[in-house]
């Protein structure tokens, strides 16, 4: 009897706990209380304000936050509500309340608890594009592991990042993701890796850097080429690909006049893979790595600037303090803007801040979804005010936290 009143109690705690875990969404206009849902991505929480769900036995996560954490690039077509996601050299298209979907160019019908949805979550009064978890995860080539226990989606893409790898070296690769020891070999040689949390070793964290020379600046213009990056719901014509690329080269001329040793990942319009990036700063052994992006959002509601970064403590690679060059960047931006600053946001999950050795930052700067930010963001004396706030951050930074040996 014991053991049943246990177990019934169990039952009931269980049961107040999940209720109680239920948040309210609006799907196709009806308001639905789903079950949030925790995901992994190769061993780092999904850090989202808008939490992926349960639905109908599915796991759905918001496109932008998933795609990013797995290093893929998503085109977002608005007319026909599709979203291309890409990959190495998978591509899937998906729709909006549709079961067609295109892996490569091949239809294929996902079960109608699979349909991406849009999802308006009430209380932060925005509505995000959510896509099926294990479908778009298994159709890139990810595994999917789901714990029921803790109501955690799990998955990894090591075989992705090799490859992602290895195509950016040219030198092939054969690894498979069931193999584990090899896949910790070919892992981005060590550098990146499903077990890159932190893990309880004795490891210097330093607040400052040490500089021989001048000190190196690795800018990095997000997105390009094919991969378009956010396209402004205000104005098609304005792409996120372009305008970091505004920012970047008047940056890299702002830190030049001030004897910075500047390389820039990309001077044109071409497509280089996020490996690649954090690459070429880590080959450079650079002090510094600000990478430049702008924002999008639905609703067309948010607006603003925010700065990202990956804390040390949650990623292994890195032995300095990363919080103050995003503050320093933070500080100034505001200072040269006068916008409204949004937040400093952890992203350990985030490929360029996390492959990157050094101190690192990504400025978004904006979002082209807002009709408000749209006004400055389009107009070259405005895109001078944030490449000048980039620019006294860093200088801000490097007075304060580098020294010269
Ligand atoms: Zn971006």
């Amino acid at each position: 009897m014991k053991k049943i009143v246990g177990l019934l109690l169990c039952f009931i705690l269980f049961s107040q706990n999940i209720h109680a875990n239920s948040t309210s969404v609006i799907i196709q206009n009806r308001r639905t209380n789903v079950t949030p849902v925790k995901v992994e991505v190769n061993g780092n929480n999904l850090q989202s304000k808008f939490a992926p769900f349960a639905y109908e036995n599915r796991t759905l996560v918001p496109i932008r936050e998933i795609t990013e954490s797995m290093g893929a690039n998503v085109a977002w077509n608005n007319q026909n509500k599709t979203a291309q996601i890409s990959l190495g050299d998978k591509k899937v298209l998906l729709q909006i309340n549709s079961r067609a979907v295109y892996i490569n160019g091949k239809k294929k019908l996902i079960d109608k608890g699979s349909i991406p949805v849009f999802a308006s979550y009430p209380k932060e009064n925005e509505t995000k594009t959510m896509v099926p978890l294990r479908f778009l995860s298994e159709a890139l080539d990810f595994n999917v592991e789901w714990n029921q226990e803790k109501q955690q989606a799990s998955i990894s893409n090591i075989k992705t990042v090799s490859v992602m790898k290895t195509k950016d070296n040219q030198v092939s690769s054969e690894s498979k993701p069931s193999e584990k020891t090899n896949n910790k070999a070919v892992d981005l040689r060590g550098k990146v890796d499903a077990s890159d949390q932190v893990e309880p070793e004795k490891r210097e964290i330093s607040k400052k850097v040490k500089a021989k020379g001048p000190v190196t600046v690795v800018i990095d213009a997000g997105h390009g080429g094919k991969d378009s990056g956010a396209v402004s719901s205000v104005d098609s014509s304005v792409k996120e690909k372009d305008l970091t690329l505004q920012v970047t080269s008047r940056l890299g001329d702002l830190l030049r006049s001030k004897n910075y040793e500047v390389i820039e990942t990309r001077t044109r319009d071409e497509y280089i893979g996020l490996a690649k990036r954090a690459e070429i700063a880590n080959e450079n052994q650079a002090e510094i790595f600000v990478s430049i992006h702008f924002n999008s959002s639905n609703s067309g509601l948010a607006s603003g600037i925010e700065i990202l970064y990956a804390p040390e403590d949650k990623v292994k690679i890195k032995s300095h303090e990363q919080v103050h060059l995003a503050k320093a960047l933070h500080d100034e931006l505001k200072k040269a803007t006068g916008s409204t600053m949004r937040s400093m946001k952890k992203r350990p999950d985030l490929a360029v801040l996390r492959w990157t050795e050094m101190p690192a930052a990504l400025c978004e700067l904006g979002f082209v979804s807002s009709p408000e930010d749209m006004k400055n963001i389009t107009q070259d004396s405005y895109i001078e005010k944030l490449a000048q706030g980039v620019a006294n951050g860093i200088e801000r930074y490097v007075n304060n936290y580098v020294e010269f040996e």
